[in-house]
């Protein structure tokens, strides 16, 4: 049944979200927002909600399993951008899409952008998201001006540095646990064209990665890592970094991707032997030990935004996604078991990436990134064994002193949490008693882990 917004509109009721990874499966409402005014939706709520985005966090962050999830994406409009100083005002349903579509032709870009543009601006707030600047940036809660936080029993402030500072740093980070986000003010940068000048080098093994990203020197840098290959390809990898190029060049908007991953692909077809023969075709198409030109920001930025619903290669089962930062003390001799362990176990996929976190502080109370080396890529969901694998991957997180990232998560215990952010207790008390999340339920004790 729906049920009506203050708006007096009857909400239409959906009967699927999944997250990215399509790992857990919730059966819940999902009620879409279209006004600010459409929330609260009942008092007190029949169900617990939760507010979800575009639904590109990886595991139960954006799930409730028999609530009522407050689809945002309706509240999409852009309210105010300002050029002189290149505050944007928008709802918390704008994808990040939407804001390049605007900012690019007027000569503005995102101040922080993760390795996709479809999620929304709540949703990057909510996991307080990073992206390849995170050294010289930090995170994206670092470039949020305002926004308006809406409770369940319909009590609604503006948060800020000023304005509610503890409801700001508990809410930038805070996996949608405080409350609903109806708009946010961001601030936005300037480029001259859309184009990045790019460099990237190839190197062989995690002392090279380390030598390269020491000394690199521009505002994006990450690393493609080949954690397949073993003997003298272990570690092996592409280093690569960008700037906004400083030559005038095109602002003009993107076009939208043609292509289409158009099933759901048998498991078999993702194998050791598949994704061995991919790494090895990506490391090698950069066939120099090193490439530099200017590229444009979409491929830089997006590459797997060229293919909708790519997650769909890892067949109905869904994907894992494990990421980790490890502090630099201990990152080296961390990652080596890590990666020792992940090759091991021949289930890594093609996709993961590695960079080094700078110390520039998180706004965000429950905010993941910290100074060190950070790694993140995806396992195809074999029960048997990529659960042992991930277990163990956090085993080692915790013993190396790290923490593991919410949004990308679905297999953290209760007491890995606690541990990796001990300030968990202090944000229950900023969590909406009308709130709840799948995630939230698990990290605190209240649902089993499935094994
Ligand atoms: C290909 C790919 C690459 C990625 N790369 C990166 C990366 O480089 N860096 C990075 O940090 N992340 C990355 N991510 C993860 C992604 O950026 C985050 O999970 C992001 O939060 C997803 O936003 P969403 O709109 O899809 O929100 P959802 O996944 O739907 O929800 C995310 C969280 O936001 C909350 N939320 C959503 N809207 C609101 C609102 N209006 N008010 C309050 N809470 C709200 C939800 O409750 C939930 O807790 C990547 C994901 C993919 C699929």
């Amino acid at each position: 049944m729906g049920q009506m917004g203050k708006s007096g509109r009857k909400a239409e009721v959906s009967p699927r979200f999944e997250s990215w990874g399509r790992y857990p499966k919730y059966q819940a409402d999902v009620v879409p927002l279209h006004w600010a005014g459409d929330f609260p939706l009942a008092r007190p709520p029949a169900t617990k909600q939760l507010p979800v985005g575009l639904g590109r966090s990886y595991g139960d962050v954006c799930l409730l399993e028999n609530g009522t999830l407050l689809l945002t994406t309706g509240m999409d409009r852009l309210l105010h951008f300002d050029a002189a100083t290149g505050m944007l005002r928008c709802e918390a349903g704008v994808s990040l899409q939407q804001i390049l579509d605007f900012a690019v032709p007027r000569g503005f870009f995102l101040p922080v952008t993760p390795g996709t543009k479809y999620v929304t601006v709540g949703g990057a707030i909510a996991n307080d998201i990073h992206g390849k600047n995170h050294h010289v940036a930090g995170t994206f809660g670092r470039h949020v001006l305002r926004f308006e936080l809406v409770r369940s029993d319909g009590i609604r402030f503006v948060c800020s540095p000023i304005e509610n500072p503890e409801w700001f740093a508990a809410t930038i980070g805070g996996m949608g646990l405080t409350g609903l986000m109806t708009w946010a003010e961001i601030h936005l940068r300037p480029i001259v064209s859309r184009k990045i000048d790019y460099r990237g080098e190839k190197f062989h093994g995690i002392d090279e990665f380390f030598a390269l990203s020491q000394a690199a020197t521009s505002e994006y840098t990450v690393a493609w890592i080949d954690c397949v290959s073993t003997g003298r390809n272990f570690a092996r990898g592409i280093f690569m970094q960008g700037d906004h190029a400083e030559a005038p060049g095109p602002l003009n908007r993107s076009k939208e991707p043609k292509l289409t991953f158009p099933f759901d692909l048998p498991q078999v077809a993702l194998n050791r032997f598949s994704m061995a023969a991919f790494n090895s075709l990506y490391f090698h198409k950069q066939l120099g030990k090193q490439k530099a030109g200017p590229v444009d920001y979409e491929p830089f930025f997006y590459p797997l935004d060229a293919v909708l619903h790519w997650n769909r290669m890892y067949g109905k089962h869904g994907l894992l996604q494990f990421q980790n930062v490890l502090p630099l003390e201990s990152g080296r001799e961390g990652m080596l078991e890590i990666l020792k362990a992940i090759t091991k176990s021949g289930l890594a996929s093609f996709l993961a990436v590695i960079k080094f976190f700078g110390d520039v502080p998180s706004v965000g109370m429950m905010s993941f990134p910290t100074p060190g080396v950070m790694l993140a890529l995806d396992f195809p969901i074999r029960r048997e064994v990529s659960f042992d694998l991930v277990d163990l991957l956090a085993r080692i997180t915790l013993e190396h002193g790290g923490r593991m990232y919410s949004a990308k998560d679905a297999r953290m215990t209760a007491e890995q949490y606690q541990s990796f952010y001990p300030q968990w207790q202090d944000f229950a008390h900023y969590v909406d008693p009308g709130f709840d999340s799948g995630f939230w339920q698990r990290v605190t004790g209240r649902r089993p882990l499935d094994v």
